[in-house]
């Protein structure tokens, strides 16, 4: 058995897996698991980087079986042949290459995604991403680079100005973290140790779409943008970056026109892309046309003997979900003529979004802004009650959803409930082989051994700075405010994965609150 990848999916599952039943060889270029939810207080030094990385071998270990481990990267998957191709950046061998091949009889594919900068010109050569821990260690130093550029003898105050000017593009959970955690490093450390620059700071948030926090609850959006607007974080919504050179960033919206502006650092965070083996294996099995890899709900990829992918690079494909839409529609559409009224489309969204949050991300994105400006045109009433539409044309645009969209949230959560089922199928499969009469479950009109993978979703947290985090909770229930923060610590402080790492963050979050955060340029 071949493991790819030692993120939030390959962790968890080789920490459930029964390795006394499976010859288990784990390929990943990270030789340790890394504890993501807290990158963005790395960037500011309210936590230190080996706090949040552990040994992939000490989790071996402590399995007490023999697992096998390479750093190296896989650079093709051979489902033909079952086999993947590797590569190691750290040693090569007799013939110089460092290359080496592994056959595997089931393949457990957990490489994660790449940040998406959407072919964005300047974005890879001017911009910060947040994804490993070594884009934190360049953000840290690039912010006291900023700071201490700006306190040089004989800048202008406008230069000050565009060196101390952060830029976050992205309004979704992870930039609006970043952007919270940079505002209270400078107002809470680097405003004393910086007076004369300290009123030149700009912080600015720019995000696509109509709001930032878009997957949250409404009342955590409001509050979040309240709060940043009181903080002075600036927000910009609506607005798209078309390019980004080594000094300033444009972007365009429909009301201002393109704009630029010089920036001094600038955070790249909008969402994540497929890595490009992920996309030669699936042209290899069929999925050219897809953005995401598809599984079956037992996290199989279709078509392709002993080959299961998870977390992050890839999606259950939903074919049901596509079902419950269609018939959404067919019992809107009471008459049968396969047309409904304006207001009977929007119902039918409505309700559609309701069920599925992110067939609602995926029409608020640019793809299906053609339906907003429909339901712009019939504001008038009497247009909504005698205007009506053809029902495939939304149905066509909504087919589209489940080859282009992530249908589970794209987080740790999910990456790890699935690592931790796919091992408890793995463990069970002996038995089941064993006792073919044994506990068959059946699903549709077919059977299978094990129950599908499904998402048990524990909430999600939002932490806005000044001690102050949203929690939306399962059951929509939400608590804004600095009782959230303090269950904020407590969550993160149990999910670490080792004692070791729980004693170092925990020690971290003292440090800072007795020494502030460590603002040296190292
Ligand atoms: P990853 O954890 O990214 O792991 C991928 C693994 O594959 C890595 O070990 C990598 O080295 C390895 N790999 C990559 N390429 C290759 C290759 N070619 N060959 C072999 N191995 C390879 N989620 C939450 O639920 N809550 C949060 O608060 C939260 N905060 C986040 C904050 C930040 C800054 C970021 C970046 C993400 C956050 N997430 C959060 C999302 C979460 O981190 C991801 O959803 C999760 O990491 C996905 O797990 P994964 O195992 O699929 O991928």
């Amino acid at each position: 058995m071949v493991v790819l990848g030692t993120g939030w999916a390959g962790t968890s599952f080789l920490r459930n897996v029964d390795t006394s039943q499976y010859d288990v060889k784990v390929v990943s270029p990270r030789n340790y698991f890394l504890f993501t939810p807290l990158l963005p207080s790395v960037t500011c030094g309210t936590v230190e980087p080996r706090s949040i990385a552990e040994p992939i071998r000490n989790i071996m270990r402590k399995k007490g079986e023999q697992i096998q481990f390479w750093e190296a990267e896989c650079h093709k998957i051979d489902p033909v042949n079952k086999k993947i191709l590797c590569r190691s950046n750290i040693c090569t061998n007799s013939e110089g290459k460092g290359e080496f091949a592994v056959d595997y009889d089931y393949l457990v594919v957990a490489l994660g995604a790449k940040p998406n900068t959407f072919n964005t010109p300047g974005v890879v050569e001017n911009c910060h991403f947040l994804k490993e821990i070594e884009d934190t260690q360049r953000i840290r130093r690039s912010v006291m680079n900023c700071f201490e550029r700006a306190c040089l003898p004989g800048l202008s105050d406008e230069e000050k100005r565009n060196n101390l000017h952060f830029v976050i593009v992205g309004g979704g959970p992870t930039g609006v973290e970043f952007a919270a955690e940079l505002h209270d490093f400078v107002s809470e450390d680097l405003a004393n140790l910086y007076p004369t620059v300290k009123d030149l700071v700009k912080i600015s948030v720019i995000e696509a779409g109509v709001h930032i926090l878009t997957m949250f609850d409404k009342r955590i959006t409001e509050f979040a943008e309240q709060k940043f607007q009181r903080d002075g974080i600036d927000v910009k919504t609506n607005f798209r970056v078309i390019k980004v050179n080594d000094k300033t960033i444009t972007m365009s919206s429909g009301l201002t026109g393109e704009i630029s502006v010089p920036y001094g650092m600038v955070v790249w965070s909008t969402g994540i892309g497929t890595r490009p083996v992920i996309l030669d294996f699936m042209k290899q099995v069929g999925q050219a046309d897809r953005r995401v890899l598809a599984t079956d709900e037992w996290l199989r990829v279709p078509n392709c003997d002993g080959v299961y992918a998870l977390g992050d690079c890839a999606t259950i494909s939903q074919r049901k979900v596509m079902e419950d839409i269609a018939a959404i529609f067919r019992v809107a559409d009471k008459d049968n003529s396969g047309t409904l009224t304006v207001k009977g489309i929007k119902d039918v969204l409505e309700d559609i979004c309701e069920r599925y949050p992110q067939v609602e991300l995926y029409m608020k994105s640019q793809q299906l802004e053609n339906f907003a400006d429909l339901f712009k045109d019939a504001s008038d009433d009497a247009l909504k009650e005698s205007k009506k539409l053809d029902i495939e044309v939304f149905k066509k645009a909504l087919a589209n959803v489940d080859s282009q969209v992530k249908m589970l949230p794209a987080t740790a959560q999910v990456a790890a409930q699935q690592g931790n089922y796919l091992a408890k199928c793995f463990n069970k499969m002996k038995i089941c082989e064993e006792h073919p009469e044994g506990p068959l479950r059946i699903r549709g009109s077919g059977r299978h051994r094990f129950h599908p993978f499904g998402y048990r979703h524990l909430g999600q947290f939002a932490p806005l700075g000044g001690e102050q985090t949203a929690a939306q909770l399962p059951g929509d229930w939400v608590s804004i405010g600095h009782s959230s923060q303090w269950l904020w610590y407590s969550v993160y402080a149990s999910k670490q994965v080792s004692w070791r790492t729980r004693f170092l963050v925990v020690s971290d979050w003292i440090r800072r609150f007795i020494y502030g955060r460590d603002s040296s340029c190292i």
